[in-house]
């Protein structure tokens, strides 16, 4: 028996062994000490069990959990050391942070370097080296290079033959990808990772020897570092291991519980834009490595949850797809059955939006699929459920390791099969583009050629094929914004992406002009919409959308697009990601790795700068500028300079009232933004009033910004905007607690932003503060969240309520488009209402006064990714952004006849006065998840021209 102390009277001892442990003074730890020193893996011992709860919470992490032993799936490997020889806890028993991971990493390596690999593909934004780890047979460690570029050749299918390709899927293994630690709060994967190495590189048995043969296991230990290192460092500071839900361990503070990156973004919806440092290192390792099963393990739930995946299935995946789904989810649950252990499928997780890390890979050929776990994370080491019972950290820890294991040998036993689909999936792709229209788009460089060429780095970095046009010639396609087929003169330096190329699904599941909600989920949805017209307002069911259900890149950047029936609409040249950008994946600066039009001025200019608005880059160049003390300034007017145009909202630095260093200054700043400028000898325009010396010209103040951040601030929302002034716009900014706002913090501010949120919860006191700033002065902005707070500053809107229509002409147009009769009921309610029903992540088409300074820079019309019902239109105001009259939607899911009834002629932007200073309201997040920032020349206007800026009216 153990010699187990009373409660109470442990006496830790601290030992000068490299592992510097705290251990309790019994025979349990005498064993395991043992163990530590006289590694003995061939029957790798895990540490004695906790006898109790109270025990292991008094042990610190010493004793093992006793639900599950990690070495029971031996003989292992004598020289391989198991994690908790390493770690100096068993798995479970304690939060492992990133630098004693590194650790094991390092000691599993050089104990088995014939089976283990670590590849270092990158390093996160607080330089983290990113580790995968690539485990399987001497044989195949042996000839990785070769097994690489033989996983690459079955994704090519325009160089590989069938023929090959059979002979390639005899040879090779398979690559399994395991993917731990994007959501890094959630922290049962990351353990998970540690054993699972363990298991396959040591294993002994007759699964991991097949498992070796069959497979190449890459074992991603942590896609997202700094979310795990964050949220362990505050566990481990706070932890007890107390299982009371309200104990204090159990919610941590804003920030530091989230699955975000260092910059708060989640990077489990970034898979569309790419934006982040390691979504791009993850999506170009796995491009390296080409893996046929991507398993995205998480921990948010209270019972486990493998694949099948709930509806909607996102129609563009082939039917292989849910057919490998199945295989795998049936072996996962064969291993759970014989744990007796609950588990669920096919219900709320789906796969229609294409961020996430199953759908993503799922893009690139992958059987991807999310597991998620149900201890540790929030529930840290020991969660009480409603029924009584105990879920610990090694319970979530050993269901990973389980379902990852049976997953890996399920493809390790269908190891050829799997392999020829892979190679099927993008051959098939690839017909099928060529079947059905359109057959590319072209990206115009137009106005703006930035936002293009920005969207072409984003492609090349998902792999997919980019042109550029050679010759500029008209073009006969679909614009999408217009809804119409038009013909355009397409300007050399625009770009041009195949639809038919090896990678055809990512390319038109990012850029078709819409991509349809199966029909079976869009009937079920418009079922239960015709449901709630026919009864009370609180008796109505809840839609079932899991997110947006709208992603095109070219219209949430709002770049100019053209869709063609033609292979080669003009001629082109290929393009590729330069070296640079590629080696360096984070940043602004390779946003624009491909540009159209080289950054800089074209002369020594005797009058004055002038550059057009519009793109992060021009604005970028101004804050730069205002920041080093330069004087700016913009033009309400149209202008002419010398013989040239400029649009309204240019911007103009004029050489007589700025140092010397101007010169040299604008042409490096304007060279990084990517922006060029002109260079005016003279203010005497050739043509119209308007000119450098213009009245119209107005002098812009760099403005002291502050923003709300913590409780009750979205932290994705807030992320975006920190992302993007700080890296993109280089502006400095103060970030200020929303809860404990005051008149103190905001005195010498000028330009104060509520990023979305949700702000029930804020004082009266940070109200009356911001309301009290802003009469004297300052400058509100809110947007999502923060607009809606923004509307109880006491201003006039009118209602929130659109016009009127009837009833029974919304109820009519949903009943004509079920195709089956759903039950509905037989007396429809007296009180029912034409409900205010947003769209669900859809966007929509928008008008926009090109008049107002709010609206510099971009076009008369937008498309606007909108997942909320509009603002209340400013009365004594102006309403600069307005969706438009009819016909609503541009791509996306949107209502019959409803969608029109709700959205039609309301404002999406509203700008007032109070007091001396302003109020700015923007209803959606302009920088939603940074990649939909087609409108955000309508926060940095307001921000950089509606701020401390005196200016016309409103
Ligand atoms: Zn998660």
């Amino acid at each position: 028996m153990f010699c187990r102390s009373p409660p109470g009277t442990y006496t830790p001892t601290l030992f000068t062994l490299p592992l510097r442990l705290v251990v309790p003074q019994c025979l349990s730890f005498l064993l395991a000490f043992v163990v530590l020193l006289n590694v003995t893996p061939g029957q790798a011992q895990t540490p004695a069990p906790c006898a109790s709860e109270h025990e292991a919470r008094q042990a610190a992490g010493q004793c093992a959990g006793a639900s599950f032993d990690f070495h029971a799936f031996g003989p292992y490997r004598d020289d391989v050391p198991a994690p908790h020889d390493v770690l100096g806890h068993p798995i479970g028993a304690l939060h492992t942070p990133y630098g004693r991971m590194e650790d094991y990493v390092d000691a599993l390596t050089d104990a088995a370097p014939d089976r283990v690999r670590d590849l270092v593909y990158g390093r996160s934004v607080e330089q983290r080296d990113l580790h995968l780890l690539a485990i399987g047979s001497a044989e195949t460690i042996g000839r990785l290079d070769e097994v690489r570029e033989g996983l690459q050749q079955l994704a090519a299918p325009t160089e590989t033959s069938d023929a090959t390709a059979n002979e390639l899927a005899t040879d090779l293994p398979v690559a399994v990808w395991i993917n731990s630690a994007n959501d890094g709060n959630e922290t049962a994967a990351f353990e998970a990772a540690l054993q699972l190495a363990y298991q396959v590189a040591a294993g002994e048995g007759e699964r991991a020897r097949r498992i070796r043969e069959n497979a190449l296991v890459l074992i991603n230990v942590a896609h997202n570092p700094e979310s795990h290192e964050r949220f362990v460092a505050w566990y481990n500071a706070f932890g007890m291991g107390d299982a009371a839900p309200n104990a204090y361990e159990h919610d941590a503070p804003w920030g530091m519980n989230t699955n975000n990156n260092h910059f708060q973004i989640d990077l489990n919806r970034d898979g569309v834009g790419l934006t982040q440092t390691e979504s791009r290192a993850v999506s170009t390792a796995m491009q390296r490595w080409r893996p046929q099963v991507f398993v995205d393990l998480h921990g948010q739930t209270t019972q486990y949850f493998f694949p099948p995946n709930a509806a909607p299935i996102n129609p563009l995946y082939p039917d292989q797809l849910t057919t490998w789904i199945d295989t795998i989810g049936r072996a996962n649950a064969d291993s759970f059955d014989e744990y007796g252990w609950s588990y669920y499928t096919r219900d709320v997780f789906d796969l229609q939006y294409p961020g996430y890390w199953d759908s993503y890979p799922s893009l690139h050929g992958a059987t991807g699929m999310t597991y998620e776990t149900d201890g540790g994370g929030g529930r840290g080491l020991r969660w009480r459920r409603d029924d009584g019972t105990t879920l610990t950290f090694e319970d979530g820890i050993a269901h990973h390791f389980v379902a990852t294991l049976s997953t890996i040998d399920a493809a390790a036993r269908n190891r050829e099969a799997r392999l020829r689909d892979y190679y099927r999936f993008f051959a098939d792709a690839m017909a099928e583009a060529e079947a059905e229209p359109p057959r590319g788009v072209v990206l115009r460089s137009g106005e703006d050629p930035r936002r293009a060429a920005r969207l072409a780095t984003t492609l090349l970095r998902h792999g997919v094929t980019v042109e550029r046009v050679t010759q500029s010639g008209a073009v006969q396609g679909y614009d999408a914004l217009a809804g119409e087929a038009v013909r355009q003169t397409v300007s050399t330096g625009s770009f041009f992406v195949p639809f038919t190329q090896p990678n055809a699904t990512v390319a038109r599941m990012l850029l078709l002009p819409d991509i349809e909600l199966p029909e079976d989920f869009r009937q079920q949805e418009l079922a239960r919409l015709a449901h709630n017209l026919r009864v009370a307002p609180d008796e109505r069911e809840p839609h079932a959308f899991y997110d947006v259900t709208a992603w095109n890149l070219a219209l949430a950047g709002d770049v100019p697009a053209l869709w063609t029936e033609s292979d080669a609409p003009l001629p082109t040249t290929s393009l590729s990601l330069p070296d640079s950008a590629q080696a360096a994946p984070g940043g602004w600066r390779h946003d624009v790795a491909v540009p159209t039009v080289a950054g800089g001025t074209d002369g020594r200019a005797r009058s004055a700068y002038v550059w057009t608005p519009g793109s992060v880059g021009s604005t970028r160049l101004l804050a730069r500028l205002m920041d080093e003390g330069f004087n700016v300034a913009v033009v309400d007017r149209p202008m002419v300079v010398g013989d040239r145009s400029f649009p309204r909202g240019s911007y103009i630095a004029r050489v007589g009232r700025n140092p010397d260093t101007l010169h040299d200054r604008i042409d490096a700043l304007a060279e990084t933004a990517a922006v060029p400028v002109h260079a005016a000898n003279t203010a005497f325009p050739k043509r119209g009033p308007t000119g450098t010396g213009s009245e119209t010209t107005r002098s812009l103040t760099p403005p002291d910004l502050a923003v709300l951040a913590g409780d009750g601030v979205s932290t994705t929302s807030y992320g975006a905007f920190w992302y993007v002034f700080q890296e993109r716009l280089g502006q400095p900014f103060t970030a200020l607690k929303a809860r404990t706002l005051s008149a103190n913090d905001l005195r010498g501010q000028d330009v104060l932003v509520l990023p979305n949120g949700d702000y029930g919860t804020l004082p009266d006191a940070a109200m009356e503060a911001i309301q009290r700033w802003v009469e004297r002065g300052g400058t509100v902005v809110g947007y999502a969240g923060g607009a809606r707070l923004l509307g109880q500053l006491g201003v006039a809107y009118t209602d929130t309520t659109g016009t009127e229509r009837s009833l029974t002409s919304v109820r009519t147009a949903i009943d004509e488009a079920l195709t089956t009769e759903p039950a509905l009921p037989l007396e429809p309610s007296p009180s029912a209402t034409v409900p205010e029903q947003p769209v669900p992540g859809t966007f929509l088409r928008a008008r926009a006064d090109t008049t107002h300074w709010l609206t510099y820079g971009l076009g008369a019309e937008l498309p606007l990714l909108t997942q909320r019902t509009p603002l209340g239109a400013s009365v004594h105001g102006a309403n600069p952004v307005t969706y438009a009259s009819d016909d609503l939607a541009v791509s996306g899911f949107a209502w019959p006849a409803l969608t029109d009834h709700v959205y039609a002629e309301r404002p999406y932007a509203t700008v007032d006065r109070l007091g001396r200073g302003r109020i700015v309201r923007l209803s959606e997040d302009p920088l939603f998840r940074v990649w939909a920032d087609g409108p955000i020349d309508l926060l940095t206007n307001a921000i950089y021209l509606g701020g401390p800026n005196e200016n016309t009216g409103y």
